[in-house]
């Protein structure tokens, strides 16, 4: 009989553990072995004993943490399976951000796939996501509503794009998450046929020059303090969220302010943040693409972690798919990784 998958693994004070392999995957409190989807802070804390990532992973836990990034730091590529006192582990990708993977844990017959945080659309700064069949599927729950239709990201950059033709004279300040978004969205506007220098925020270059080390191209990307006021009036400025109502930004030549999220389908979160120009960019899937990965795998069983888990639930169980919430602790807590 196949081991039970409540026993190969469950939901604990410090995270989702695995007792066979005695590990946890994304825990949220130090502990002696961990397992990490993806270099987020909600996901990778620092701290721990020792460190399971992909090789991405592991750097950009080493620029965000130094020393505190773990203890031991163990690299695993992409598709490389490990045995861990007799669990199968191998990571595969999952679309979210450089390095995201999911962690497919195998024993005693029983398959599970922590997906961590993915997405399905198409984006050139990391490896799309890869479906895998198995018996419980652990979802995010970000944008689990129908009202989170995420439109084409080439539309929004399209949108930007227009305004700052729009105002020659004013410099767009685009807030995005440093890790994933940025980067992002350098390589959107690149896509789109901007060509003029890119400007950066301090507080993203090293995550920047991580992603160009590992060969993303993302063109001519320089550091705002490079900049004198004329090169920024007509220019593109990308900063962390937190940037856009600080001081810091009263520099810039009357900047327009964007912040490019999932969340800005919420009107009310735009205004509430003195957004002028929100773009909905998100590296979360939608609705639609939540549903569909589901659809897509068909699990066992469905495992949702965090966010609007009612409605999927709900949903799952109108196809037949047994489906309930874990709840994790510190999950999701930065709202600005949308
Ligand atoms: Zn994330
Ligand atoms: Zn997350």
């Amino acid at each position: 009989m196949p081991i039970a998958a409540e026993d190969l693994l469950h939901p604990t004070p410090s995270g989702l553990y695995c007792p066979e392999g005695n590990f946890f995957v994304d825990p949220h409190r130090p502990v002696e072995r961990a397992v990490i989807t993806h270099g987020h802070a909600d996901h990778a804390r620092p701290g721990h004993a020792h460190v399971l990532a992909t090789p991405e992973t592991l750097g950009l836990m080493q620029i965000r943490y130094g020393d505190g990034a773990g203890g031991r730091l163990q690299a695993l590529p992409y598709g490389e399976a490990l045995n861990i006192n007799g669990v199968r582990l191998r990571l595969t990708p999952a679309g979210h951000v450089l390095g995201s993977a999911q962690a497919v844990i195998e024993h005693g017959g029983t398959r599970i796939v922590v997906s961590g945080d993915y997405k399905r659309r198409r984006d050139p700064t990391c490896t799309g996501f890869e479906p895998v069949a198995c018996d419980v599927f652990i979802t995010e729950a970000t944008f689990a509503l129908p009202v989170f239709r995420h439109p084409d990201d080439a539309d929004e950059v399209a949108r930007l794009l227009a305004s700052v033709a729009t105002f020659p004279g004013r410099t767009h300040l685009v807030g995005a998450y440093a890790l994933g978004k940025a980067q992002r969205l350098i390589a959107l506007l690149r896509a789109a046929g901007w060509d003029k220098p890119v400007w950066l925020h301090g507080a993203a270059v090293k995550l920047t020059d991580w992603y160009r080390a590992q060969g993303i191209g993302l063109g001519d990307v320089r550091p705002v303090t490079a900049a004198d006021k004329g090169d920024l009036a007509g220019g593109i400025v990308v900063a962390p969220p937190s940037a856009l109502a600080d001081r810091w930004s009263r520099r810039l030549s009357d900047p327009v302010t964007c912040f490019a999220s999932g969340w800005m389908r919420v009107r009310a979160r735009a205004r509430q943040r003195g957004v002028e120009l929100p773009l909905v960019i998100s590296d979360h899937a939608d609705w639609d693409e939540l549903t569909r990965t589901v659809a897509e795998i068909a699990p066992g069983e469905l495992w949702v972690t965090h966010g609007r888990d009612d409605a999927l639930i709900h949903w799952a169980h109108a196809q037949g798919i047994p489906a309930r919430p874990l709840a994790l602790v510190g999950r999701g807590e930065d709202n600005d990784d949308g």
